[in-house]
């Protein structure tokens, strides 16, 4: 069956207009970004139009043609490319270049700076002739040509976007300050600003692309061949040729080239792309791989699950990419504030330039030149794309520590979280519990008791169709004791969700669950209560069997804490985040394992529903909870917290989709890492934003006064702006 999107779905309910998607070239600022969506929207037939900056993708729902298209979003300074292309070109030149060099080559790539290194070739040519002392006259006619040539993309897509969106844009008012300059005799300056304007857009554009490509460097490490196995031999083959079922074989040494299951071999992986974590895991024959962990030893041979384009890694980074594009809600709050910010610095230049020349009689020249200076501050930049560059740069790093954030709403909630609810199965512990006791009340005493075994069968024949942890202890323990098919699998099976299974088994009605559930529901002897409290005492999970008729003993398991929980759960004290145990377990072990990790606070026996209760309370007690839970039946209260993470993303495709968080090595060894990022980005935004302003209102205030000249200003913009982006990268480092 094929999957069909959200879009589509809304296509075709008839709830949405034909939706049309395009990679957008030439776009490089956040600022940018917004207007060419306002400018687009515009258009006849277009009911919404949204530009994402993080993919640098326009989506358009509306009828409209494709050439109508290309010529708004060319009016804007920007190139439409063909839709079926994911990549950008001049993305992809970015990612191959790097440092000083690959900026250079960067730079000729783009129309407007290549105008502005003209711009600046003429420049250098008018300070020569300064030097030498050349004639006033042809020095101001060189920085004129500079400045002629150099705003002619700016003016264009200034003049654009009043035409189409009817509003000043930032390129607009350098246009304005540039040329105003040169008319009241300003010619060095008029040149500068506009040059340095351009360089620094241009500075923005390939920090930002270098962010965004650094994600596409997970991809690029998954191999593009691979040696199909058919009739005894092996063919190397490319990967797109690959169907799911095919068998290929992967060398020691060698990347797994697709997503499968090992048919035959074992071998320890590298599964650290997917998941993070880069110490071997051992697998053999029926385990699941995941295309690009690295096979360290042995030849395998793999049974292919998912085409080349479908493979987990590929789904990640499509998860990112979406995550990237969501807009965190500090950005949301300084888009408004940008909103509102250029027409009052606007208006407030006008007033300048007017009021004290009219009112006062004071120098036109002087007040003019002061006004033109605000406009080159005007530009909210710096403070636009201070949160996105964030958001990018902590979700990548996250990712390529094994760690999914599914938006920057969920990364800002990261960072706020104070308590932190864990599940305590498959989450604390391992999740793999054994059988460790097994009690028919006709037990004869020996070892190998036939109501025992009996008791064990019937239990494996409902819980086989269940997916719970305690399910498939007790399903293996039957195949141990070989009674595995002593009964027909159950039909009608029904969970009881937090209390235990149900089903048909030879038209009987067996009922296997926790003691709390057959204290309410099903008589059973006092005796019986004794012997399953002494085995919950001694830290085992029980399960009591009913089997239609009576009570037919109990089934004791236990499960080992994961050796990390510990120092996690210790680590997250000393961040100050309160921890707690939730479970559906019986209060003794639940008391047991509680103290064995450290936790805080311990609830059991707890229902489903009770779990989101108490991660309500929490939520009351403390503002901002996280849930950590295996994602399949703690799904609630995944949702009921702030933040829900989910365990073993790369394993169960649910627990990606589900959850906010998704921690893909199945372990929450990451999670202080990710506690610790996500503060880290939050602080760096509210850094960013907050030295944008203050810089912003500073400046403003020194040229009002007349204090900066105007190349200072766009000089100290264009720095603030490189500041905040390479300030906003710094995730991308954060160590673990
Ligand atoms: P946890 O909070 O540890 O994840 P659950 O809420 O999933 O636990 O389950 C709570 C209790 O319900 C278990 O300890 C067990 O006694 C019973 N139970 C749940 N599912 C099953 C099942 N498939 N078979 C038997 N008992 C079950
Ligand atoms: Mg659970």
């Amino acid at each position: 069956m094929r999957d069909y999107t959200y879009i589509e779905i809304k296509y075709q309910l008839g709830v949405m207009m034909p939706t049309q998607e395009y990679q957008i070239g030439n776009l490089d600022c956040a600022n940018c970004a917004r207007e060419l969506q306002e400018g687009v929207s515009h258009l006849g037939g277009v009911e919404v139009a949204t530009v994402d900056f993080a993919k640098l993708r326009l989506i358009v729902e509306g009828n409209v043609s494709e050439a109508v298209l290309r010529q708004r979003v060319e009016a804007f300074g920007h190139t439409l490319e063909n839709d079926n292309s994911q990549e950008n070109p001049t993305q992809q030149t970015a990612a191959e270049m790097g440092g000083v060099a690959g900026f250079g080559q960067y730079l000729l790539t783009r129309n407007d700076t290549r105008m502005a290194l003209i711009g600046a070739a003429f420049i250098t040519g008018g300070i020569i002739a300064w030097l030498i002392g050349a004639p006033h006259l042809l020095r101001d006619a060189l920085y004129g040509i500079a400045l002629a040539v150099a705003v002619i993309p700016v003016a264009k897509s200034g003049l654009n976007a009043l035409r189409i969106n009817r509003k000043m844009s930032i390129n607009l008012l350098m246009t304005i300050a540039a040329i105003g300059a040169f008319a009241i005799g300003e010619y060095l300056e008029a040149a500068l600003v506009i040059f340095l304007y351009t360089m620094g857009e241009a500075l923005e554009g390939y920090i930002t692309n270098r962010a965004r490509d650094s994600l596409k460097a997970l991809l690029a490490i998954k191999p593009n061949e691979a040696h199909l196995l058919k009739d005894n031999q092996t063919t190397t083959v490319p990967v797109e040729q690959l169907a799911i079922g095919d068998t290929i074989v992967v060398k020691a040494g060698e990347r797994v080239p697709m997503d499968g299951t090992i048919s035959n071999g074992a071998s320890s992986l590298n599964q650290a792309p997917i998941t993070g974590e880069s110490i071997p895991v051992d697998k053999s024959v029926g385990d699941t791989i995941f295309a690009g962990s690295i096979n360290t030893h042995g030849t395998l041979e793999i049974e292919v699950t998912h085409s080349a384009e479908d493979n987990t890694l590929s789904r990640i980074i499509t998860m990112v990419e979406e995550a990237q594009s969501s807009r965190a809600p500090s950005q949301r709050l300084v888009d408004q504030f940008a909103e509102y910010y250029t027409p009052l610095v606007v208006l407030l230049a006008a007033l300048v330039a007017i009021v004290p020349p009219l009112l006062f009689g004071a120098s036109a020249q002087v007040w003019v030149y002061r006004a033109l200076t605000m406009l080159v501050i005007a530009c909210p930049c710096a403070l636009v794309i201070s949160t996105p560059v964030t958001v990018i740069a902590a979700i990548t790093a996250a990712a390529r520590q094994g760690v999914l954030i599914k938006g920057g709403a969920h990364l800002e909630a990261l960072g706020t979280v104070k308590a932190i609810a864990f599940d305590k199965t498959g989450t604390l512990t391992q999740g793999r519990p054994q059988v460790t006791q097994v009690k028919s009340l006709a037990c004869n005493g020996d070892a190998s008791c036939n109501n025992c075994d009996d008791l064990v069968a019937l239990a494996a024949a409902v819980e086989s169709r269940s997916t719970h942890p305690i399910a498939q202890a007790i399903v293996q323990e039957a195949a141990q004791r070989d009674v595995l098919s002593r009964y027909a699998q159950a039909d009608n099976v029904q969970t009881l969700s937090g209390r235990g299974v149900q089903g048909m088994v030879d038209g009987q009605q067996v009922t296997i669950g926790s003691h709390r559930y057959f204290d309410a529901e099903f008589q059973h002897n006092g005796d019986l209560c004794a012997t399953v409290r002494e085995a919950e005492a001694n830290g085992n999970t029980t399960m009591l069997l009913h089997d239609g008729d009576s009570v037919r003993g109990y089934i004791a398991v236990a499960d080992t804490v994961r050796e990390r929980s510990k120092q996690v759960v210790q680590s997250l004290h000393q961040l100050n985040i309160a921890t707690v145990m939730l479970t559906g377990d019986n209060d003794l072990v639940a008391q047991a394992v509680g103290d064995d990790v450290g936790v805080s606070d311990v609830r059991s026996s707890l229902m489903p529903e009770d779990k989101v209760g108490a991660v309500e309370k929490l939520l009351q007690q403390r503002g901002s909870v996280a849930m950590v839970g295996d994602g399949v039946n703690d799904t609630p209260a995944l949702a009921a917290a702030t933040v829900g993470i989910a365990m073993g993303g790369a394993g169960t495709a649910q627990a990606l989709e589900t959850a906010d968080i998704a921690l893909m090595a199945d372990d929450i060894g990451r999670l202080p890492y990710a506690v610790k990022l996500a503060r880290f980005a939050r602080r760096l935004i509210l850094q960013n934003v907050g030295l944008s302003i203050a810089l912003k209102v500073a400046f403003l205030a020194l040229a009002m006064f007349g204090t900066v000249t105007m190349w200072v200003a766009i000089f100290v913009d264009v720095g603030m702006m490189l500041i905040v982006t390479l300030n906003g990268m710094r995730p991308l480092r954060f160590k673990a």
